[in-house]
């Protein structure tokens, strides 16, 4: 089947975070009537918080006429010991931004008529060229093509690859934000300027580094520190660690204000005993840690037809990458150039963009399970 500029090239994406609306975006330039389902209802919660800024992302951006994206610098970093002292410092400048940011920035470049609040995709099924999505309230949308951005625990990976399954690398993240206004004046000039790490005493590692104010502002006096502390717990603790404080348990994460005080006094307790004292006491200044588990996904396949996997809901990657939000802006822009360059042929684009993306997938999971085996004392058993 042909897409020429002329024909009504429908397109269905499920997931309206940062793959979703990435897609969306290049998408739509190319002039295909795009919509996109998202099941939260209202505004999307943070869901993360830091985020290192990457060339791909700013890159679409850029190429779609969409932003500013608000970022932060730091001149360089600062490698702790957890023992104690000023460490060991080195000039590296990096630019950090926050989920919020970038969800803000792709979200005003999608219009609100091509974006459903509320509208979860249950099911996918295909005849031809056509997509047929069911979505919760029992409707059938039709497309030409179906880009499955709906996140780690992806319904349409599921059904796509039953086989496949999110496998939990052994260890967690703690993450917090602190308002810079909140920071205490002692550990404002040692945080300030700089990306921080610090090694844990029993494993794991911690770091921290401004990212941008809840509204976007990146003035000294209106950021927010963030810190994100990698700890290990033990498939036989993790129902326990997550479980919040209304004593529901969660799937994979501990959203901002669920966990429980004692969790909280728990965490204080340990970063005393484990990491750098500023970093500790960072913790402990810190109202509302959260948690996110870290998984590992990898897949053979992300094209079924016109079905296409994308983002987390096709690999996800360890976090030490900080490339999670790239390789989502990465895809969609493969995509769109590869459905550009062969007009004449929707399939022999999405064969090319499958290739392009689990070259780019597998070689960024490696690297993240690399690098994330150098810090977890667990080791990953695949
Ligand atoms: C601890 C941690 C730290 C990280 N740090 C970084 C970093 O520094 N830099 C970086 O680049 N990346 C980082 N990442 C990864 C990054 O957040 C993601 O890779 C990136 O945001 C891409 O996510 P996504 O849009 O594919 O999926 P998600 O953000 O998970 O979005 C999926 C969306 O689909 C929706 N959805 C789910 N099911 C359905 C359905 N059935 N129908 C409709 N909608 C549905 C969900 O509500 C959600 O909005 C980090 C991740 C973690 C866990």
């Amino acid at each position: 089947m042909s897409w020429h500029a002329d024909h009504d090239f429908r397109v269905t994406i499920s997931g309206g975070s940062v793959a979703g609306l990435c897609n969306a975006i290049t998408l739509r330039k190319l002039g295909a009537a795009v919509t996109v389902h998202e099941r939260v209802p209202g505004p999307m919660l943070a869901r993360g918080a830091g985020i290192v800024v990457q060339r791909e992302l700013i890159q679409l951006l850029e190429d779609n006429n969409a932003g500013p994206l608000p970022f932060t610098t730091c001149r360089g970093r600062r490698y702790l010991d957890p023992d104690g002292g000023d460490g060991v410092l080195q000039d590296m400048p990096q630019e950090f931004t926050s989920w919020e940011a970038i969800h803000k920035a792709l979200r005003a470049a999608v219009p609100a008529e091509c974006y459903r609040a509320g509208s979860a995709v249950t099911a996918v099924s295909q005849a031809g060229s056509k997509v047929a999505a069911t979505l919760g309230d029992g409707s059938i949308v039709e497309s030409d093509l179906f880009v499955a951005a709906d996140g780690s625990g992806s319904a349409v990976r599921r059904q796509m690859l039953p086989d496949v399954e999110a496998r939990y690398a052994g260890y967690v993240a703690w993450r917090g934000t602190l308002d810079e206004r909140d920071v205490p004046s002692d550990l404002f000039p040692f945080f300030n300027d700089r990306f921080t790490f610090s090694e844990a005493r029993s494993g794991g590692h911690m770091l921290a580094y401004f990212i941008p104010g809840p509204d976007g502002a990146v003035t000294v006096g209106s950021r927010r520190l963030n810190w994100v502390w990698y700890v290990h717990v033990s498939r036989a603790d993790l129902a326990h660690t997550l479980t919040d404080k209304s004593g529901v348990q969660h799937r994979s994460s501990l959203p901002r204000g669920t966990t429980p005080d004692r969790a909280i006094a728990d965490l204080r307790a340990r970063a005393l005993r484990e990491i750098h004292p500023k970093m500790a006491a960072l913790v402990s200044e810190t109202p509302d840690p959260f948690l996110q588990t870290i998984l590992d996904v990898t897949v053979p396949k992300t094209l079924f037809g016109r079905i296409l996997l994308t983002g987390d809901a096709a690999f996800v990657v360890r976090p030490h990458t900080a490339g999670g939000t790239a390789k989502a802006a990465y895809e969609a822009s493969v995509l769109a150039r590869a459905l550009q360059s062969a007009r004449a042929n929707v399939d022999v684009a999405l064969q090319s963009t499958e290739r392009l993306q689990l070259e780019y997938g597998n070689a960024l999971y490696q690297y993240g399970l690399a690098l994330g085996n150098r810090w977890s004392r667990e080791r990953n058993t695949d």
